[in-house]
């Protein structure tokens, strides 16, 4: 397999943007993709700013976030990631969305790239189903801020190859991160375990047990929690997280203890997104 030096990340949302600025900071060239110019050009200008902060607090010398920003590339034509030894695909959590991506990726990357999914709760069997090597497919689970987050899941799917996973284990630890195998069940480890978080805390604001910003406080000044399950649900994107608890609920065939709650549905159809719609459970003073 090709030595790891340039990486593809397709979707410059809020996961793509950071996973970039991850793969620059750490001495790789990255070359982005969003389906738009103007959407592409916009997350770029942030991880520039994002970077020259980390310049601007001394944590990098200017030299070296120069040297960083230069490694960023940006495209609108998914032809040039011929270029790349890895994909991570970072676009929403649709199921035919990241299907179809996967299969243009098979027939653009050379037969030795590895195709990963950032992906917080779909099978990863599932989403590499349709192609011809599924055994380079895997899961690459970041968490949000993915700068800063020291955990990534590997995930294997049925079909995905050993070399894949210890390959994508051994690139992980470039990037400085801590990585941990899991298997292609629903949520992994870390979304299966987070879901009754988000959902309970739900259903007592709903209950009128406790407010938004209490059962916040309490989880962070008695459960020493950096993050209450509302301030997390505005920074994740509460779109993002009600669509992986959907995901979870059906995979496991509709167990009552996933079931997703109505309150953070009605937060999804008002367009109250969380910090990047300007609001969620909180305006974005948090
Ligand atoms: P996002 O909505 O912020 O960004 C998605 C990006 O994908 C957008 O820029 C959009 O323009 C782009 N896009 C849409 N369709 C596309 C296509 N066909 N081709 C290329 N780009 C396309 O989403 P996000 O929060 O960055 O989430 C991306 C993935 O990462 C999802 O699978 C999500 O479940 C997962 N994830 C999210 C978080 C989080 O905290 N937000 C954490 C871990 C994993």
């Amino acid at each position: 397999m090709a030595e790891i030096k340039t990486i593809g990340v397709v979707g410059s949302g809020t996961m793509g943007a950071g996973i970039v600025q991850l793969i620059v900071q750490s001495g790789f060239t990255a070359l982005l993709f969003d389906i738009d110019k103007d959407t592409v050009d916009r997350a770029s200008d942030s991880i520039k700013s994002r970077l020259d902060r980390i310049a601007e607090k001394k944590k990098a010398s200017i030299e070296e976030i120069e040297q960083a920003k230069k490694r960023l590339c940006t495209t609108t034509d998914l032809q040039e990631f011929f270029k790349c030894q890895l994909v991570i695909e970072a676009v929403p959590e649709k199921l035919e969305i990241k299907r179809a991506i996967f299969q243009q990726l098979e027939k653009i990357c050379s037969r030795e790239t590895i195709l990963a999914t950032n992906t917080s709760s779909l099978s990863i069997t599932q989403i590499s189903g349709l192609i011809q090597d599924p055994e380079r497919v895997a899961g690459f689970h970041f968490f949000n801020p993915a700068p800063i987050m020291p955990l990534v899941e590997v995930i294997k799917g049925l079909k995905t190859s050993i070399n894949t996973v210890d390959t994508l284990v051994g690139f992980a630890k470039k990037l400085n991160k801590s990585p941990v195998i899991c298997k292609d069940t629903p949520g992994f480890i870390v979304n299966r375990v987070a879901r009754p978080f988000y959902n309970e805390a739900l259903r007592i604001m709903n209950d009128q047990v406790a407010s938004v910003e209490q059962i916040d406080r309490i989880m962070k000044n008695a459960g020493n929690f950096k993050m209450g399950p509302f301030e997390l649900q505005d920074l994740i994107g509460i779109d993002v997280n009600f669509a992986t608890t959907q995901s979870v609920f059906s995979s496991f065939h509709g167990e009552g203890r996933f079931r997703p709650h109505y309150y953070q549905e009605r937060m999804v159809q008002s367009g109250s997104l969380g910090r990047k719609t300007g609001g969620g459970f909180y305006s974005n003073e948090v």
